[in-house]
């Protein structure tokens, strides 16, 4: 929309310049584009006022968040995490490391994917899917960080087995926005919202909760269920709707 109106304006640009040419370029195109977004009616001065984001859905795989405590058991002491690549959210990215996950029967998922950067705590995200394959009853599902009371798991590294006490869970669907796309839709961290994804029937999700923070790009994660339930990779729209 921005970069629409700019071009719109282009003639206009030129024309005024002629007109007073002792002021500057950047005075000019202040009043230019006041003039367009008046034209353009309140829509587009809302718009551009409030640079809305490309909304990004992406589904994650299971994966593991991991403790520098735990790294060290798995990987040996002071072991860092290698970069496989980055991930949309600025600054975390899938590792090159991977354990297997042993669950309470003792069957496993082997090559499960770490996610950096090192936590506090560490945290198993899964979808329901998988619970069952490893045999775990009654996923819980919760917020990232939000492990007390949820299940654990062994998982073992190329050093050595962590016992972890807590910290399976599947992830609650959620939407990273910062603070001027939490303006944009009128909500705030913790609230609800819904989305739909694809055009016609679709299929719409009810509960997104609303991450807010400044380093945040606007992105949704669901699980792996989730996506193939509304057939994510056939999508061409998506939409997050205000509560
Ligand atoms: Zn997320």
């Amino acid at each position: 929309m921005k970069e629409n109106i700019l071009q719109q304006s282009s003639v206009s640009v030129s024309m005024v310049r002629e007109m007073t040419p002792q002021v500057n370029r950047a005075a000019v195109e202040s009043i230019v584009r006041e003039i367009v977004l008046k034209r353009l009616g309140p829509c587009a001065q809302k718009d551009a006022a409030a640079h809305p984001s490309r909304l990004v859905v992406n589904a994650s795989a299971r994966h593991m968040h991991v403790s520098q405590a735990d790294l060290d058991a798995l990987f040996g002491p002071g072991h860092q995490l290698k970069l496989l690549h980055p991930l949309y959210q600025q600054g975390s990215f899938s590792a090159e490391e991977t354990v297997v996950l042993i669950g309470p029967r003792g069957r496993s998922i082997s090559n499960l994917r770490i996610l950096g950067p090192v936590r506090s705590a560490s945290q198993i995200e899964m979808a329901f899917t998988d619970a069952v394959a490893l045999g775990i009853e009654n996923l819980p599902i919760r917020l990232s960080g939000d492990i007390e009371g949820t299940p654990g798991a062994f998982v073992m590294g190329p050093q050595g087995v962590v016992e972890l006490k807590q910290g399976v869970i599947r992830a609650a669907m959620h939407a990273h926005m910062s603070p001027a796309d939490a303006e944009f839709y009128g909500v705030r961290h913790r609230d609800v919202m819904k989305l739909k994804v694809g055009d016609g029937t679709g299929v719409t999700f009810d509960r997104v909760h609303v991450r807010v923070d400044p380093a945040f790009r606007l992105e949704v994660h669901l699980d792996t269920d989730e996506a193939n339930a509304c057939a994510l990779h056939l999508a061409k729209q998506v939409e997050l709707l205000k509560p």
